[in-house]
């Protein structure tokens, strides 16, 4: 397919669901304000319910048709086994004492910062390396705070030539340092709260992990609808490349479980962010729709979930509010899973247990509000599917990633707001974005008259940006 078939085949994709959630939330609106009208809205939020699926449904085939599922696959191999072998080269010099290095702190404390926080952390130290090719360098990595065996006891360490400590007759400079000095140290400054409860965004460098490199970009842009997502998958799936013994482990708990698919994945973070909790009927509402959706082809599966959660009284609930669901999971693994329990030996094994399931999920509904609900996204797209922007719903945040620079859209359409609240559009306005309002708005600050209102999501399309990074020509497949 060109890259035109597939920008809009997508765009169709999403601004189906765009309108589908403008229609809801207006027809919510109508039954609240309009007395007696209620029975009618009922109706026709059921009639459009299905208009709306079978619409999703013929899309998503049109994906497959004229074998472009198997092109698909193709181009998607390809440029992950490209970029795998770019990072086992850039981590492996053959003389690791004569190599360029970038030194990468680690955040220490646990508590403004979990499991995924840090993961996270790790992929931005890694993208700056990739991009200014040099190995990376952790200092602190098998002593991360998590467990006393260390990450590494779960997964193969970063580099296999490059494994002591810095050399003391090695030169380093901070950040940016300069291309002929041996080590350049990026000490990140770590978030901390500002009060309003969100992270302070630390300073940053210049390679914002949302930008993708100038000579892949185009080839990533075609293959996904988040193109950014793919390209941090990679890096993730470099970083968490389990050990023989994790992977026996893995297969344990499957077995154990007899875990199948296709089955949908659901987050609920709870614990210490309790106060942006979501019920559980929020999440198993769009299973529902999953599994409705299914049916359309024919396909009346066997409905399971696999539950991740931090709180292990959900598993109770779940049992009992939805008899009709196989639930995978394990209540045990979400008892030291929080952050306020803190056994963190278990913690960092039971995170990752979790994490491998909900990555194997066909469909994945959580909140990308929280790191491992962006995490197993992230995971999903680098090993499960060439192109997974159309498997999941969150239920609050667009995906992010915590340290990005900014995301941008871009007006295809000119708009006339139509209430104090909205922005005006011209076509090729550019558009910072804060979040979808999954009511068919977008909230988001125009750069240029600087104002932040909410405008038509549809009306809009995402900017990938592009910077020239390393390109790695001697790495051929
Ligand atoms: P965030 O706070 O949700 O953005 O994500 P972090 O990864 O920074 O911190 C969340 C912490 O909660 C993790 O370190 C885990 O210990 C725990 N946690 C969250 N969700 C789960 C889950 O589904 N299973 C388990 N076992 N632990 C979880």
């Amino acid at each position: 397919p060109t890259k035109e078939y597939e920008l809009l085949r997508r765009r169709i994709y999403f601004n189906t669901k765009e309108f589908w959630y403008y229609v809801s939330y207006e027809l919510r609106l109508l039954a609240k304000t309009v007395e007696g009208i209620k029975p009618f809205t009922i109706r026709m939020k059921k009639n459009i319910n299905e208009h709306y699926l079978s619409l999703l449904n013929d899309i998503t085939k049109l994906a497959t048709v004229d074998d472009h599922t198997r092109w698909r696959r193709k181009e998607y191999i390809y440029l992950r086994t490209l970029v795998q072998k770019r990072l086992r080269f850039l981590q492996n010099p053959e003389d690791c004492s004569k190599a360029k290095k970038l030194f990468c702190n680690l955040i220490s404390d646990r508590r403004s910062c979990g499991y995924g926080c840090r993961l996270h952390h790790i992929v931005n130290c890694l993208v700056v390396a990739y991009a200014t090719n040099r190995t990376l360098f952790l200092d602190n990595l098998h002593n991360w705070g998590f467990t006393s065996g260390g990450f590494s006891s779960l997964f193969f360490p970063l580099s296999n030539t490059c494994t002591s400590s810095l050399d003391k007759n090695e030169t380093v400079l901070p950040w940016p340092g300069n291309e002929s000095v041996q080590v350049v140290n990026l000490t990140l400054p770590i978030a901390v709260p500002d009060g309003s409860s969100r992270m302070r965004r630390p300073l940053l460098p210049p390679f914002d992990p949302l930008v993708l490199p100038e000579d892949l970009s185009h080839r990533i842009q075609v293959l996904h609808g988040e193109p950014s997502v793919w390209w941090i998958g990679q890096f993730v799936n470099y970083i968490i490349r389990p050990q023989l013994s994790t992977i026996d482990m893995f297969q344990g708990y499957e077995d154990n479980m007899a875990f199948q698919v296709p089955t949908v994945g659901v987050h609920i973070r709870r614990t210490d962010k309790i106060g942006l909790s979501h019920k559980l009927e929020e999440y198993m509402y769009y299973v529902e729709q999953y599994y409705k959706q299914q049916q359309m082809n024919g396909k009346d599966l066997f409905k399971t979930i696999y539950l991740a959660t931090d709180d292990p009284t959900l598993f109770k609930e779940a049992y009992k509010k939805y008899p009709d669901y196989h639930i995978f999971g394990d209540p045990e693994l979400s008892k030291t899973g929080s952050v306020a329990t803190r056994e963190l030996d278990k913690s960092i094994v039971n995170i990752n247990i979790d994490l491998f399931f909900l990555s194997r999920c066909d469909y994945l509904v959580c909140t990308f509000s929280s790191h491992v609900c962006r995490l197993a996204y992230e995971i999903i797209n680098g090993i499960k599917y060439a192109d997974a922007s159309t498997q999941f719903t969150s239920l609050d945040d667009m995906y992010h990633f915590s340290d990005q620079i900014r995301r941008l859209h871009v007006a295809i359409l000119p708009h006339k707001s139509n209430r104090p609240q909205e922005m005006d559009l011209q076509v090729d306005d550019e558009i910072e974005v804060i979040g979808n309002e999954w009511n068919g708005y977008s909230k988001g600050t125009h750069l240029r008259t600087n104002k932040t209102l909410l405008y038509p999501t549809f009306k809009v399309i995402q900017k990938t940006e592009v910077m020239y990074f390393a390109s790695y020509p001697d790495i051929k497949i």
